[in-house]
């Protein structure tokens, strides 16, 4: 069977974890009141209108994101129902996440009650001119936004990442192509970077069995994850 050959772009600057996260530094509760702060900075940010990159900064970052939370999502950017709704991945991709999630050990609804849900860039970059689907931000909204993905990072310190679509894989991995990367897990700075398809309807990549093989591999990387932090909680439990 011919495979589709798709490639994460090589188009954005190479994003590099950050090598001391706050978790060992700050107490729990300012290491907190530093991410709402951030959060607020974030959704009140208009460097991409001032930049002459968007005609109104609309953006969803933060939602109920915490320190603590183990697992972080990157994706590419929120699109215009995430943004109507007020909540990353609230239309049909998101709910093929939250499916995920769940064949990875997750209760149904943990995309939105558990995950960090953070992006390359914060705002709706609107429609792709061509009209199919939404717009990848450039690489210039990418830089200019990632200072705030490094901040969420090290506030954060999640203990794995989902890369999610081959933006955020190739933003954090370098360009590679999907079938190489889809099912592999690498460990940076003590963080699991676990790249995942991105569940976009436009995207049909997922429609070659071998692909969905792919997906089911990387999936049970993240049940083993999922596993590890419940055995590592209970002991925790069991110590005080
Ligand atoms: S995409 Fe990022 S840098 Fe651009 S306006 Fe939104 S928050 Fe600011």
């Amino acid at each position: 069977m011919k495979q589709r050959t798709a490639t994460t772009g090589a188009r954005s600057t190479r994003l590099l974890m950050p090598r001391a996260p706050l978790a060992s530094q700050l107490a729990d509760t300012e290491r907190q009141r530093r991410l709402d702060i951030l959060q607020a900075e974030m959704r009140a940010c208009r460097r991409c209108v001032a930049a002459g990159f968007l005609p109104r900064a609309d953006s969803v970052a933060g939602y109920r994101g915490r320190i603590g939370d183990r697992l972080m999502l990157v994706g590419q950017a929120p699109g215009h129902l995430s943004v109507t709704r007020g909540i990353p991945f609230s239309g049909p991709g998101g709910a093929i996440l939250d499916r995920w999630l769940q064949r990875a050990g997750f209760a149904p609804g943990a995309l939105h009650r558990e995950v960090y849900i953070s992006a390359l860039t914060k705002c709706d970059p609107g429609k792709s001119a061509r009209g199919n689907g939404d717009r990848k931000p450039s690489p210039a909204e990418v830089a200019l936004c990632q200072p705030f993905l490094l901040r969420e990072l090290e506030l954060v310190c999640p203990r794995a990442i989902a890369l999610v679509g081959g933006m955020a894989i190739e933003a954090f991995l370098g360009p590679a192509r999907l079938e190489d990367m889809v099912g592999t897990a690498v460990e940076r700075n003590g963080v699991v970077l676990l790249p995942l398809p991105h569940p976009s309807g436009v995207s049909r990549w997922l429609n070659d069995p071998a692909h969905q093989a792919l997906l089911e591999r990387g999936l049970q990387l993240l049940a083993g994850l999922r596993e590890r932090w419940a055995a590592d909680a209970a002991t925790l439990e069991a110590e005080k």
